[in-house]
């Protein structure tokens, strides 16, 4: 098992950006899991399973061969499908399926697989809970409500700030609240808030951290 440093929080605190970046400088494999949340929410939707379906979302949960590649990109069953996973109907139709306890243990388990060979950033929600209780590093990336919606927005620039404030406020609600593995702040994760802080200020407050646990010698 390889070093895990566990980045989780909720939609818009800047989570990606600063897991890759970290990834890069650590020489690191970044490892998005909402990703993988999002590739099955997409072939559910392709299928046309109904998104209350637990037994079918399951099993293609667990049918489903997911590879995340360099620079950002996702296959599905061998097709690329970095952009398809992006639309506002799959990320809505990814927290609906990451709601289901046996979507979630296949998941859990092929990521927890991946960091069998190598040392990873994991950024999601559940990471420092329940997928690596054991990370060395857990961060707890925040960020408030306004400034997630406006870092949204310069994502998504199309998309009217009213609509992205209330997509990302009911996408936080069912992940805050699902009975599986909720988006909770792990007690040995560091609560970082990001609200005031340039992108460079929270890569610099992290790798403070990793620095401080990581090289003491202990295995993660
Ligand atoms: O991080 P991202 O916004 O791409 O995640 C999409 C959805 O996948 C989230 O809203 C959440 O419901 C789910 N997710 C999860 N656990 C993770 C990562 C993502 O439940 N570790």
């Amino acid at each position: 098992m390889g070093h895990v440093i566990a980045i989780d929080g909720p939609a818009g605190a800047g989570k990606s950006t600063v897991a890759r970046r970290l990834a890069e400088r650590l020489g690191f494999t970044f490892i998005d899991s909402g990703a993988m949340y999002r590739a099955v929410a997409l072939w559910a939707l392709r299928e046309a399973v109904p998104l209350d379906d637990a037994h079918r979302l399951e099993q293609l949960a667990n049918a489903a061969a997911i590879d995340l590649l360099p620079h950002n990109r996702v296959h599905l069953n061998g097709e690329d499908v970095s952009e398809a996973i992006r639309t506002p109907e799959v990320t809505a139709a990814a927290s609906r399926v990451a709601a289901i306890g046996g979507v979630r243990a296949a998941l859990v388990a092929k990521q927890q697989r991946m960091a069998e060979a190598s040392n990873v950033v994991m950024e999601g929600r559940d990471i420092g809970t329940v997928v690596f209780p054991h990370a060395r590093v857990k961060i707890f990336l925040d960020a408030d409500a306004v400034e997630r919606v406006r870092r949204r927005a310069g994502e998504q620039p199309h998309v009217p700030s009213e609509q992205l404030a209330a997509q990302i406020a009911e996408r936080d609600e069912r992940d805050r609240s699902r009975a599986q593995s909720p988006l909770i702040q792990a007690p040995d994760a560091v609560y970082l808030d990001s609200t005031r802080l340039t992108l460079e200020q929270v890569e610099e407050e992290i790798l403070r951290i990793v620095r401080s646990r990581i090289s003491n010698g202990k295995e993660s």
